[in-house]
């Protein structure tokens, strides 16, 4: 089924790379087409278009029942007004999808994680899941290298009385991990990690991590089925997904044979790794 599908994409002239925000508006194309032939069987777009864009379950009827069965219901009203206003930007499809979100939210609960970091805000869904479900002395530290889309989700995370948790600095992310791991204080004292930006670097993030975190601390990487495309053969892929899955293979095989971690890929939004650190 998926041999089949084309994306036809029109970039004119302009080579496109994957740092090009242009990218995610495509891959966000391309993946509800995915989903979309993937839930139905049928040809999409006779079908007609639907907001349906993310999840890797078997059919949108089920994704749909666990978000209107156990989700929606218990999604905080201030989460559910930054995910309204964020499902009109461009690059929405970035954002944490609300069943991933949930099941961070129940891992942040069941180790009572207190000290956290963020890498990758975007308008701050998962940063205000986060600050929502830690204690009142509950900290997230978070990076974003672009402050603009964080702007926009601030006054709901300011009117939900939780920016005091939140150190945003905008910044790329590692030499923010560098800095904190210049300060022996910093070393294995992180009860929690949430790892979402650019997938080149997530090995990186990953060995500071492991000096970040507390030993039983925890850190959950998003994106880690790209799309599904983990499972595509590269001439299936298309072009503007291959380099993504091309890091993402890297990484899971990377993570998979690190003995320092236990792990659990759970098939949730696009995918997200829970490790937890050992020893
Ligand atoms: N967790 C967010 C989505 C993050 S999208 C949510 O729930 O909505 C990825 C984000 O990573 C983007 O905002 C992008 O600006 C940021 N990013 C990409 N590369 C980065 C880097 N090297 N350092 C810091 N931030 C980066
Ligand atoms: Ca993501």
């Amino acid at each position: 089924m998926l041999q089949d599908l084309t994306v036809k994409v029109k970039s004119g002239n302009r080579k496109l790379k994957s740092s090009d925000p242009s990218v995610s508006s495509l891959i966000a194309a391309f993946l509800s087409r995915v989903n979309a032939t993937r839930f139905s069987g049928m040809d999409y777009e006779k079908k007609g278009s639907t907001s349906f864009s993310k999840g890797l379950l078997q059919s949108e009827e089920l994704y749909r029942y666990v978000l209107e069965t156990c989700v929606y219901p218990r999604e905080p009203e201030p989460l559910k007004e930054l995910r309204d206003i964020t499902a009109t930007h461009p690059r929405a499809v970035m954002a944490t999808a609300p069943d991933a979100g949930q099941h961070i939210a129940m891992l942040l609960k069941l180790i009572n994680a207190k000290k956290t970091i963020e890498v990758g805000v975007f308008t701050g869904y998962s940063l205000l899941l986060t600050a929502l479900t830690i204690p009142e002395d509950g900290k997230i530290i978070a990076v974003d290298m672009n402050r603009e889309a964080y702007e926009i989700g601030l006054p709901v995370i300011r009117r939900a009385g939780v920016e005091n948790k939140i150190d945003f600095i905008e910044s790329e992310a590692l030499p923010v991990l560098d800095n904190l791991l210049a300060n022996p204080g910093n070393e294995n004292s992180f009860d929690f990690a949430f790892i979402d930006a650019d997938k080149i670097n997530y090995w990186k993030y990953h060995e500071r991590l492991m000096k970040l975190l507390k030993v039983g601390g925890i850190v959950v990487y998003d994106n880690t089925l790209w799309g599904g495309s983990v499972a595509m053969s590269e001439e299936c892929t298309p072009e503007v997904m291959k380099e993504g899955r091309q890091r993402t293979l890297e990484f899971n095989k990377l993570l998979a044979a690190d003995p320092r971690v236990e792990i659990s890929l759970a098939p949730l939004g696009d995918g997200i790794t829970i490790c937890r650190r050992k020893h």
